[in-house]
């Protein structure tokens, strides 16, 4: 029996992860509308006695958000991580083509990944790697995809 963590272990995790955060971020959803409806069902009543009597769930439900909101954290990151394996600068250029959103606006996913060549282009953003191209560029030197 093979004890050694590989990533199918890894992947069943962040599943796990990523289920367990949907599951626990509906529930809380859940519970949040059901106490203001109850609130709000209260509030419209003509008799002044009627109370809310669920507000509570509203409470309830943090935690259950603040479970899920870590759980599809840890599922989302694991898979960045393992994305960017094997690459030059995984984290950097990971974070640089997030923030800009895949345009490099930031010019830090060009730094990142490629050398004097691609440092001195000052044509368009590869939008899927962040790269920056040449003017007369139709596809993307690092990755090779299509430029818009
Ligand atoms: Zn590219």
């Amino acid at each position: 029996m093979s004890t050694t963590p590989g990533y199918a272990d890894q992947a069943r995790k962040r599943t796990l992860f990523r289920v367990l955060g949907v599951v626990f971020m509906g529930t809380a959803l859940l519970l949040m509308g059901l106490a203001i409806a109850d609130f709000v069902h209260a509030f419209n009543a003509d008799d002044f006695d009627t109370q809310p009597t669920k507000f509570w769930y509203f409470f309830v439900a943090l935690p259950f958000f603040a479970v899920g909101g870590g759980c599809l954290n840890a599922g989302f990151i694991g898979a960045a991580a393992r994305y960017g394996a094997g690459e030059t600068m995984p984290v950097v250029k990971d974070s640089a083509s997030y923030l800009s959103d895949g345009r490099g606006i930031l010019g830090v996913g060009r730094t990142a990944d490629e050398g004097s060549a691609a440092s001195t282009a000052t044509g368009p953003f590869c939008s899927r790697c962040g790269v920056r191209n040449d003017d007369s560029a139709k596809f993307c030197d690092a990755c090779g995809s299509a430029l818009g």
